[in-house]
């Protein structure tokens, strides 16, 4: 390395320009103590350096300070964000994922693309933008927000980095021959991380095996839903199962109803009932089974919806799934959805509100709320 740092030295010398010693580093393990120099200037070292955004040491791009790194960085913009509006009581959730899409998620994303992750890092990668999601809906430090991800459609940041990473990789394969990059890809395959990249991206290689003659990027799209609706639809977690795994957004956040209906069904879909197992009127404990047999419902509520759960799933999340997407155009198709949904709904939501109530304990703090569903309702007859 000395003698490459000679000849850096020389070819200044020659050509009539100077390196700067104070503002070269030389990234070094903690067990290397060589010291090298430049004009006879003995060069800094250090275990990691910053550059261009990134962290790098000894042996390439540092993954877990970049993580760390990143953390840090959009933390500040985020709870900018969560002071001014995105938070439970300012935007819509709708709205406030929006701003976490706009602004912090390209954060996260810098340098996504030609990160190499292990596996042991997919976690602290996916908490990053699991911690702003619970920033916008209050939750807790260890609150699930895995089904929120599915309802606002936003993918895992996993799924993004396999996305980005597979951009690059086709763009890295299309470069023009004498490119710098497209010379190093070829003439270091083995070591190469960008290859290795290759092998652990599910969508890349998707993607190489689907021998259609349409586009690179149109078949890219096609393979990233399908890898996230199966990530859905295989999912071993109950909230996701319980969610739609069609790629938009969840009606429960689009149609109307009133602030206090909607966040007791996303907090139902969430599996978060207030303060973690309370005790219900009847005795025993709430949760989302104890419901289907809980007394205390009044029995006129489950009329409608069919009590118990049928091939494993839940009736409420089934109710939930099933929910209209578009509004109704023609007056039998409205006339058809007030015939199935208004009974329906209102004994939802009753049983939602009943919930709220015995998980808050005092049936005193609740104020009067609007008849359940009008708002709906009004929405599918407009
Ligand atoms: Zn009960």
């Amino acid at each position: 390395m000395q003698n490459l740092l000679n000849i850096c030295e020389e070819h200044s010398l020659l050509n009539g320009y100077r390196w700067s010693p104070t503002k070269c580093t030389v990234i070094s393990s903690s067990t290397n103590s060589t010291t090298y120099n430049l004009y006879n200037t003995n060069l800094r070292t250090a275990p990691t350096v910053k550059y261009l955004g990134l962290q790098f040491n000894h042996l390439g791009m540092d993954t877990r300070a970049h993580i760390n790194n990143l953390k840090e960085k959009f933390n500040k913009s985020m709870h900018r964000i969560h002071q001014i509006c995105a938070r439970t009581n300012g935007f819509s959730l709708l709205l406030s994922t929006k701003i976490y899409k706009q602004f912090i998620r390209p954060k996260i994303e810098y340098g996504l693309s030609i990160t190499s992750f292990k596996t042991t890092n997919f976690a602290a990668l996916e908490r990053l933008q699991d911690d702003c999601l619970r920033m916008i809906v209050g939750g807790f430090t260890n609150s699930s927000v895995k089904s929120l991800r599915v309802m606002v459609n936003l993918p895992s940041m996993v799924e993004r980095w396999y996305t980005l990473n597979s951009k690059y990789l086709i763009r890295a394969d299309t470069l023009p021959t004498d490119s710098l990059i497209f010379k190093i890809i070829q003439s270091n395959t083995r070591y190469s991380k960008i290859n290795l990249s290759k092998n652990k991206n599910p969508i890349f290689q998707a993607l190489l095996q689907n021998n259609s003659p349409i586009s690179i990027y149109t078949k890219l799209t096609h393979t990233i839903s399908s890898y996230r609706s199966n990530a859905i639809i295989n999912s071993s977690e109950k909230m996701i199962q319980g969610c739609r795994s069609d790629l938009k957004l969840d009606p429960i956040l689009t149609i109307p109803m009133t602030r206090k209906e909607r966040r007791r069904i996303l907090r139902w879909r969430m599996n978060w009932l207030p303060g973690g197992k309370p005790n219900c009127h009847c005795g025993g404990q709430m949760s989302r089974n104890h419901l289907f047999v809980c007394p205390a419902i009044p029995e006129a509520y489950w009329e409608n919806i069919r009590r118990g759960f049928h091939n494993d799933i839940n009736p409420i999340d089934a109710i939930l799934k099933s929910l209209l997407t578009n509004k109704p155009k023609s007056i039998t198709e409205k006339q058809n959805l007030i015939i199935k949904w208004q009974p329906l709904w209102t004994d939802l939501l009753n049983i939602l509100f009943l919930v709220d109530q015995i998980c808050h304990k005092t049936q005193e703090t609740f104020v009067d709320e609007p008849d359940p569903g009008v708002l709906f309702y009004k929405w599918i007859m407009e």
